[in-house]
Order: C-alpha cells, then structure tokens, then sequence
C-alpha cells in the first residue's frame, strides 16, 4: 500500500513535527541479535521492532505482528487503524498495542514525515507578490530618505552656521550646540532620519504575515504551498469543482453490473479481468469494481489467476490492458462510451439501458473483452455533506461557482443538479478541462480549480489557484497550490477567507510600516524643533524604528487568533449580492486599477507628500527673520 504523502493533518509548526520522530531504533541483525541505534543511521531494507506504545521511527512495511496504529498527528483521525503484514506504517505514529516487526523503505529526507515538514517550510519561506511592493517602495525610499537626511544635515547646518537660530531655542535632548558645534548639531538631525526612516518593518510586513497563515492554514488542515497561492486566493473570482471524488465522496459503490449481453460470456473472467484491470488506476470507480468482484468471487471456486501484462489510463475515458490467463492473452478495455467508441467497439442496442443507470445520478462503466462488448457495471457515488452549503455560501459571496466533470451529462445531471450550480460542463476530457480554465481566465476571471485526480491535473496548474483536495492522486497534490487534506468542500471557502484575513493583515501592516516612517522621518529631520525645540536623539530614534517592527510582527502574529467562519448561509438582499459580484469582477471592469498599482501610487503620492514637506519647513526656516543673539546659548 502506498501512502499518500499529501493526506496530512498537519497539527503541529513543522519543528514540532519532525521532534515527532524518536531518536533511537531498534534494529534487528540478521543474525536476529537486537540493538539500539541512532534512527539517523537507519537505511532502506533494515528490519526494526516497534514495541507497542513507542513511536515508530521511520516509513516501512510490516513484515510480522499485528497492531492497531494512531495516525491522527497526520490523518486526523483519532480512530487507530489496524495494521498487518504488508500495510505501510508512517514514522512519527503511535504503535498502539501490538509488536511489530517493520521493514524501513524511506529513510531520512524521503520520509513522509520530512516531506510534509519540507512543504510547510518552503511555503512559509516563500514570496508573496505583495512584497514585490514592498521591494518596489524600499527601491524609491531608500534613495529618498538618505536624500531628505543630507537635505536636513544641510539646511540644519547652514542655519546654524549663520548663526540663525534663536537663543532661546534650547533643546536638552539635542547634543550638538547650534553655534559652538554646528556640524554635529545638524549631523544628529541627519542621522536620526536615517535611523527612523529604516524600512525594515516595511521588509517583515508581507513576510510575517505569510509564515503565520500558511502555519495556521496547515493547523486548520489547510496546506498552502508558498505565498504566491496564498496572495491569489483572496481575488479568487470562479470556482471550478471537479465532480468525482471532489464535490462526491468518491466511495463508489457498483449497484448494479450486467455481463451477460453475450450469451456465450465467462462471466467470472469478465469479473477477473476488471479486477485486474483496475487494480492499476487509482481512480475511485476502480476501487468500487474491484470490491465488487471481490465480494463476487469470494464463494466461487474458480481458482483462474488473470496477470496484467501490460496497462494503459486515459484519464478521463477508462483503461485498456493486455492481460494473460492459462496461456490466453486478452484484450480488455473498461471506462465510458467514448473510450469503447474510439476504440472501435460498438454498444449494440444497449444504449436506452445504459441511459435509465445514467438518469439516476450512477455512472455506469463498460466492460469491452477483445473488441467485444460484453456487458457494465453501474455505480453510485453519493454527494459530500458540505458540498451544497459550501457551493451556497461562494455564490453568497459573488463567486462564480461552475462544475467540470468527465463523466456523461445524464449522471452529471441527476447528481449535480441540485446543487444549484452557475454552470455544469459534462464529458470534459483532462485537456478540455486546463482548456475551459485557460478560456475563464482569457475573460478576466481569477479562477481557483477545485480537483482530486489525476485528470485533474492539467487543469489545477492552468488555475491561478490549483486546490487539489484530499487523499486523492499525489500527482494531482503535486500540481496544486493548496492541499485540503481533510478532504472537506468547505476548506475551499476557509482557504479563501485566510486569504483574505492574510492580504488584509499585509495591508495593515504596511499602513503600520509606512505610517510610522511618515511622521517618524519629518519629527527625526527636527520639524518640531523650531515651534518647541523638540528634536530625537538617534538612540530614541532607533527604539522608535525597532519598535514599528515589533508592532508588524505582533500584528502579523495576531493571524494566529484565525478561526475558520461557519459558512454563512443567511440570505442576503439581491442589491447586496450583486455589489458583492462586482467588487469580485472587478477586474473584469474596463479601466480598473490594480491594488498593487493603487498601493504603490499611494506609496508615491506620500513618499512625495513628506518631501514636499520637509523642503517647505526648510524654506520656512532660512527665511525667517533673525531674531536670535549672536551668543547662541549652550544646550546639551
Ligand atoms: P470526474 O471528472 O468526474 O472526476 P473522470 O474524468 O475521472 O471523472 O472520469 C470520467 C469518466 O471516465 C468516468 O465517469 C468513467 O466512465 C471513465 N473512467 C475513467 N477512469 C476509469 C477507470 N479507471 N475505470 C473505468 N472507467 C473510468
Ligand atoms: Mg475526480
């Protein structure tokens, strides 16, 4: 059994995570002598015992024991789940009650305990465009500020020089006498601009921010690979959902199966070979067909073995196989109409049966034994219990809610329908599917693509945010940007809403950054000295610019107070849903103005605004008439 290394709960900072693992292991020689050794020596191939109540130190298989395991540091769920020979075990979970011999097959980085951990880091290291403001603004006033601060040493400088300054304008907090000493005088101005003006609380603004959301979204079972996905979310526009296994629960049942169309069929081999066939596809009906057969061949005595020898997927269609029995290769093909279709293998007058499977929401998979076709099985899927609500609550929210799915329009139909959806798009191949993506975004759409499967995947790299949910294919996790690994349809709203909560903390956060610099610097150029002779020390200066830092870190640490919302589902007024439409669109409207071109006009317009400032209480200075005595009194 393979274990999906994406199906995690992760309840813990990664830190926490990887201290998970135990130290030690208990290694067992050949010889079958026993000794303790560091897990950081354990290699693929070595036997270990688990003893019960101890931690498993590293990915492996049992070989010999029983026990039940607690995986619910990765799964969630706090139900053990009874391991036996062959079930992989994943370091970092609990033995429960039983010995168990295990056989390491992952070690170090390669473990599913590093790779999750790697994920998390990554992400929360990771860009978010937003700082590409940041960067753009610190570009423009790093120049800026050490210009204003030779503009201020110059202007202090010449002041104090002429002797310009009033007598009774004594500072005790300034150092420098404005007539004994002017240079240092004026240079204390200067350098407390420059220490004010430090842009690093700017520098942490997005950062901060991003390394807490993608923590919180990981506890709240959330994983957000980097700032990039996690910035996209909150303009999310369009939802596209993928209907198996992602707006479905994807546990298939076969209700019905009809084999004896030819009457000269072996139904049982038709039975073995789906069997053998779908015991290569990971997709959810292969799973149902191969319960199926299983509990149809359990009291048969047919002892007939069926090896695949060679298999093909087409995602989205079905599975073609050449496979051997008792010295008899035969040709099958298993999935929809289409896939029998292009494979030259008519249906026959089987197709009004077929349809009637079809109108009651089961989708129904055609079994084609060489070029023949031999008969089906129709299965039922049943919708995921948030799905309705989750669908209500992103239209509540002015997003564009649209299903895509591969299977037929009749079935697609009978289960979708009632969910109200903007639109449902049937027999969509994994291409069309990147394809309808591409074409939403060309009409302006920020479009998030919702999927579980492997024929999901073109599309979940084509969306602007690829959510690929559950336990589902490791490929489909691969091209996501967000993992939803309690496999609920509402984590996509929860996701969107931390966005939201993250973008609006980066805002405040450089309101915060900014703002401070923005009276900082005219104070710390000596904007007060003149009315009260009010000037800031360098050393004050430098407590001020450290504690704006700690204000955007203690501001961006308050994302951790974020808990996912219920989903709203109170009505809301027609006028309201339709602002709450266009504010969602409104890229889609001529003429918009981008927030990253807003914030940084804004950034512009005020960096401009305090120089602008500075020069005219510069003017005002040198211009004012001389009042003061030549004596220009001594102030410390
Ligand atoms: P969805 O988009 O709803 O997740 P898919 O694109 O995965 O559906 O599959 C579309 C159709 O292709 C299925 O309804 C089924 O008829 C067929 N199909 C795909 N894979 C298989 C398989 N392994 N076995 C049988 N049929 C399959
Ligand atoms: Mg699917």
């Amino acid at each position: 059994m393979a274990v999906d290394t994406t199906s995690f709960n992760v309840a813990f900072p990664s830190g926490i995570l990887m201290s998970l693992q135990p130290p030690v292991a208990t290694l067992i020689h050949e010889d079958g002598t026993e000794e303790e050794i560091d897990v950081d020596f354990l290699e693929e191939g070595d036997m270990i015992k688990i003893l019960p109540g101890s931690t498993i130190p590293s990915d492996g298989i049992v070989t010999k024991g029983c026990s039940s395991c607690d995986e619910s540091m990765l799964t969630g769920e706090s139900v053990p789940v009874l391991k036996k020979v062959q079930d992989a075990v994943v370091g970092g979970t609990t033995n429960c009650d039983g010995l168990l011999i295990v056989r390491v097959d992952k070690v170090g980085e390669n473990t599913v305990l590093a790779s999750i951990v790697k994920l998390v880091q990554d992400a929360q290291t990771s860009k978010a465009p937003v700082q590409a403001f940041a960067d753009r603004i610190s570009q423009f006033f790093v120049p800026g500020v050490v210009i204003i601060a030779v503009i201020t040493f110059v202007v202090w400088y010449s002041i104090a020089e002429s002797n310009s300054i009033p007598s009774d304008w004594k500072s005790s907090s300034h150092k420098g006498d404005p007539s004994d000493k002017p240079f240092l005088f004026a240079f204390e101005f200067a350098i407390s601009v420059l220490v004010i003006a430090c842009p690093c609380a700017l520098g942490l603004a997005t950062p901060t921010a991003v390394m807490v959301a993608t923590g919180v979204g990981a506890r709240c079972g959330i994983l957000i690979k980097g700032g990039e996905p996690l910035e996209a979310a909150h303009r999310v526009s369009a939802v596209i959902f993928d209907k198996t296994g992602t707006l479905t629960h994807g546990e298939m049942q076969v209700t019905s199966c009809r084999l004896d169309l030819e009457p000269d069929t072996d139904q049982l081999l038709a039975v073995l070979v789906a069997k053998a066939m779908e015991s290569g596809s990971e997709h959810p009906i292969a799973q149902a067909v191969i319960r199926y057969a299983d509990t149809r061949l359990k009291d048969s005595q047919d002892k007939r073995i069926v090896k695949l020898s060679s298999f093909e997927a087409t995602p989205g269609q079905g599975v073609q196989a050449l496979l051997e029995c008792e010295g008899r290769t035969i040709h099958a093909l298993i999935g929809n109409r289409q896939w029998l279709t292009t494979n030259q293998v008519s249906i026959g007058d089987s197709e009004a049966a077929i349809a009637g499977h079809e109108s009651q929401g089961k989708t129904v998979v055609l079994l084609a034994i060489d070029t023949v076709f031999v008969g089906w099985f129709a299965v039922h899927d049943t919708l995921k219990e948030d799905a309705a609500s989750t669908v209500q609550a992103l239209q509540r929210q002015g997003i564009l809610v649209i299903v895509l799915t591969g299977d037929n329009q009749r079935t697609a139909e009978a289960i979708i329908g009632p969910l109200g959806v903007d639109a449902l798009h049937a027999q969509v191949a994994p291409a069309q599917k990147s394809a309808k993506v591409a074409e939403l975004q060309r009409r302006g759409e920020i479009v998030a693509m919702v999927g579980d499967g492997v024929n999901d995947s073109p599309a979940l790299a084509q969306a602007n945010v690829g959510i690929a949910i559950g336990a589902g294919a490791e490929i489909a996790a691969a091209a996501a940007d967000i993992v939803l690994v309690k496999s609920r349809v509402q984590d996509v709203l929860h996701a969107i809403q931390l966005s939201e909560a993250t973008f609006t903390r980066i805002k405040w956060n450089f309101l915060w950054a900014l703002g401070f610099n923005m009276l900082g610097i005219p104070l710390a150029a000596g904007a007060l000295y003149p009315p009260y002779q009010f000037s800031l020390p360098p050393m004050f200066a430098g407590l001020a610019m450290a504690s704006s830092s700690v204000t955007v870190v203690i501001s961006s640490l308050l994302l951790n107070r974020y808990q996912p919302k219920d989903l709203d589902l109170e009505p809301v007024s027609d006028d309201k849903l339709k602002k709450r439409k266009l504010l969602r669109h409104a890229q889609l409207v001529p003429g918009h103005v981008t927030m990253s071109t807003k914030s940084a006009t804004i950034g512009a317009v005020s960096i401009g605004a305090l120089m602008l400032m500075c020069m005219v209480l510069m003017i005002m200075l040198l211009t004012e008439p001389k009042t003061c005595s030549s004596a220009a009194p001594n102030h410390m």
